[in-house]
């Protein structure tokens, strides 16, 4: 008998289906299944294979679960998904879109998750329901282990900001890993983006349990139809999002942030601060500008930093409230930085283990760290050589030699 809290199976009549982390998705013929022994799912985290030893199951059902997770699938996209654990032979560090991203800051960035439930218009990374690229989910103890690393190299008080390319409550686990994270006596602030929409109240009094929390909500517009068509999909419910700011507002530190897009919410800035103001607890509001971004959606120009900042103003004295956060509101400090194992302009060789974000781009790791290869075709565990292009914070990019 085998019980696993992060997956959960459902035997259909031609597969096994296994869910990891309640989101992401890998079928396995059930021929295979069979093959190791009969077997039984009593519960849904739960296989058991029947006259057969149980160490010998385990092994044979662990070589499966590794061959068909290479297929694992995102539920809300069908996108393709890699599963990065400690046996992974994939670091933490050295892409932007997972793992550990560390700028010589005493915020350090970790990103357990790739994926969103919405598909805002403004969104930096394209991300969302839409989105049709790789995504990548970090085992929970991998992440909390390489980076207690970190902290111990570090040896100072640090932030933790959760700022993954996507939702982050979509990451089942992420109740814990905040749990973990709140138990380092180094870690002095948690902080993580979130649109909201994956919480409630019963989440919210979990989550503020853990005092170094610190929420930065998303709230774009007021009226139901503009905060449908910023967000990207007609469920989008902004009245449930409006009450998880009020109740979480009274619970941890908050900061409300919306993206002032043009042509988009304009006019609703006003009535997001009005509905700031009448919160039972104000939470800090910091209006954005919205920014173009290679990898974004892009669909209106940018507002000239001299105009964002004279209309912030002017909003701020006609409300009485403080709208432009400045870098000592985030207490942000330069910290040691990381070795870097090879730099710009090194040829090395890397090991490809996994296909990138983008399509036909790979990782490839070396050194402790992986290496963003565009142009190369995904053949897992093969060697190539690669041409440093790009060092910066530990985040790599290489040129197939
Ligand atoms: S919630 Fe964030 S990650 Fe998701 S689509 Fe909107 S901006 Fe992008």
């Amino acid at each position: 008998m085998a019980t696993f809290e992060t997956l959960s199976f459902r035997k259909t009549e031609k597969e096994l289906v296994v869910t990891l982390l309640k989101l992401f998705t890998a079928k396995m013929p059930l021929e295979e299944v069979e093959a190791i022994a009969p077997f039984e799912v009593p519960d849904p985290h739960t296989i058991n294979f029947k006259k057969i030893d149980v160490e010998k199951a385990e092994t044979r059902f662990s070589f499966l679960l590794d061959k068909y997770f290479e297929h694992l699938t995102n539920k809300l996209t069908g996108n393709p998904v890699t599963y990065i654990h400690r046996n992974s032979g994939i670091p933490l560090i050295g892409n932007v879109a997972f793992g550990i991203v560390y700028r010589n800051s005493s915020i350090i960035e970790i990103k357990p998750v790739t994926s969103c439930n919405l598909d805002c218009v403004y969104c930096s990374i394209s991300e969302g329901l839409s989105s049709k690229k790789h995504d990548f989910v970090v085992e929970k103890e991998y992440m909390v282990e390489e980076l207690e690393k970190i902290i111990r190299f570090v040896d100072e008080p640090l932030e933790i900001h959760i700022g993954v390319q996507g939702e982050p409550f979509l990451y089942a686990d992420m109740q814990y890993l905040i749990e973990d994270l709140q138990a380092i006596p180094s870690v002095h602030t948690i902080s993580i983006d979130t649109n909201g929409t994956m919480l409630n109240k019963e989440k919210i009094d979990a989550l503020a349990k853990n005092d170094k929390l610190q929420l930065n909500l998303s709230l774009d517009a007021i009226d139901e139809e503009i905060a449908k068509k910023v967000a990207g999909v007609q469920s989008y419910n902004i009245n449930h999002v409006k009450e998880v700011i009020s109740y979480a507002s009274q619970k941890l530190k908050v900061i409300v942030a919306p993206v002032l897009t043009q042509g988009y919410n304009e006019d609703q800035m006003e009535k997001i601060i009005l509905f700031v103001k009448s919160l039972p607890k104000q939470p800090i509001l910091g209006i954005q500008n919205f920014l173009r971004y290679k990898t974004g959606r892009n669909p209106a120009k940018e507002i000239l930093w001299e105009d964002f900042y004279t209309l912030l103003e002017k909003l701020e004295k006609k409300h009485d409230i403080k709208l432009r956060l400045q870098k000592e509101d985030f207490n942000i400090r330069k910290i040691k930085p990381l070795p870097k194992p090879f730099v710009e302009g090194d040829e090395i060789t890397a090991v490809i283990k996994c296909p990138d974000r983008f399509p036909h781009s790979v990782i490839a790791v070396s050194g402790e760290r992986n290496i963003s290869v565009p142009g190369c075709k995904f053949v897992k565990d093969k060697k190539i050589r690669v041409k440093i292009q790009r060092d910066k914070h530990n985040i790599y990019v290489g040129k197939l030699l």
